[in-house]
């Protein structure tokens, strides 16, 4: 039956569905690229091969390009930012980040600052600055609650033009949880002017965006089981529609462990510790950088309080996977995933 067949899919799933596709009719061509510390997988069609080895080129430029604007805490121009931020005062910003810091300073804001990319300094303390976190220890709770009594904000930056003042010393701008989505967001807006690109996808490491169709079928989303020992398993499927941003913030995606407990990347800005209830969070939305940070902020706030800031961040697709695995969605998002497996047991919420 499809859906048994189903049950083991990858992540990387909406390739396999769409390369069946293009062995039928629609000619489509694929690469991987690793940027922004995980896979990138794009997969184009109704192009020729030559037009799809440029599209390819220019992604992987931006990709390399953006890593070194935002990264917090190289010397690039996120770095800088942070560097003069420390010094408090009023300075002018590298104008490659400017664009991003608003954005990010408004879903802040919208978050209710659940999604705080201000707490760079808290994310550096747990040890998830680095690529590589497996020795990592937890930090000590003293240094957590000075931390947190700095309570450093987004709102703490004023932005005028180029001129940026910082009056708490305490912020260090982290954008991990925005800008894989700010990224696709650009990456794809230049495709489409300047290759009239039509018809794409683009994951990084399951964090997509998809326009157009792959020939007849829509592109097909798996989203990942948050338990799964192998990482791959998939619980649900999502058609998605034309321009269609799928994002989801999980605890599984980087890790180590303390006394057998997982101590995750995901910061709850109000206690200076890893968000605790929620084990992952998918959100839909047509803005890849607003998905981002709404799957952030709703995994911080957790199975209890998502639904109030889903309304009030405007996200109407969620799917919040609980640590007792329960499952909780919009009636929205319900009536666009296919269970591959019956969830235990499920909280349905309208819209
Ligand atoms: P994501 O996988 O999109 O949820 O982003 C998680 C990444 O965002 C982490 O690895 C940190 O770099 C950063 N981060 C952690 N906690 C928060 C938070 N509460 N608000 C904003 N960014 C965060
Ligand atoms: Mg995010």
């Amino acid at each position: 039956m499809f859906i048994t067949t189903l049950l083991r899919l990858t992540i990387s799933l909406v390739f396999l569905l769409s390369i069946s596709a293009c062995q039928q009719a629609t000619p489509s061509y694929k690469t991987a690229i690793f940027s922004f510390g995980t896979l990138i997988q794009v997969e184009v069609s109704d192009v020729n091969e030559s037009q799809a080895q440029k599209i390819f080129k220019a992604i992987e430029d931006d990709l390399k390009r953006m890593h070194v604007l935002w990264h917090p805490w190289q010397s690039g121009p996120m770095g800088r930012t942070n560097s003069l931020c420390g010094m408090a005062g009023t300075f002018s910003a590298p104008t490659s980040v400017i664009p991003l810091v608003i954005k990010a300073k408004q879903l802040a804001i919208q978050s209710e600052h659940l999604f705080n990319p201000a707490i760079g300094n808290l994310v550096k303390l747990w040890g998830f600055q680095q690529d590589s976190f497996d020795k990592n220890t937890p930090p000590a709770d003293d240094k957590i609650q000075a931390l947190l009594k700095a309570n450093p904000r987004m709102t703490d930056i004023t932005i005028k033009g180029v001129r940026f003042t910082c009056r708490n010393p305490a912020v260090r701008i982290d954008l991990g949880g925005i800008a894989k989505g700010y990224a696709l967001e650009k990456i794809i807006d230049n495709l489409k002017q300047n290759f009239q690109v039509k018809n794409i996808m683009i994951s990084a490491g399951g964090d997509l965006k998809a326009i157009g169709r792959h020939g007849e079928r829509p592109w097909v989303i798996g989203i990942r089981d948050p338990l799964a020992t192998d990482k791959q398993t998939a619980i649900a499927t999502v058609k998605a529609k034309s321009g269609d941003s799928v994002f989801t913030s999980g605890s599984y995606e980087r890790y180590y462990l303390a006394n057998n407990k997982r101590i995750h990347h995901i910061i709850d800005p109000r206690s200076g510790y890893p968000a605790k209830g929620s084990l992952s969070v998918t959100v839909i939305h047509p803005d890849a950088t607003t998905a981002d940070a709404a799957a952030t902020a709703l995994f911080v706030a957790g199975p209890n309080q998502w639904i109030k800031l889903a309304n009030k961040m405007g996200i109407k697709y969620v799917l919040l996977i609980d640590d007792k695995n329960n499952i909780h969605v919009t009636q929205a998002m319900l009536d666009r995933v296919e269970f591959i497996k019956e969830p235990k047991s499920l909280f349905v919420v309208w819209p």
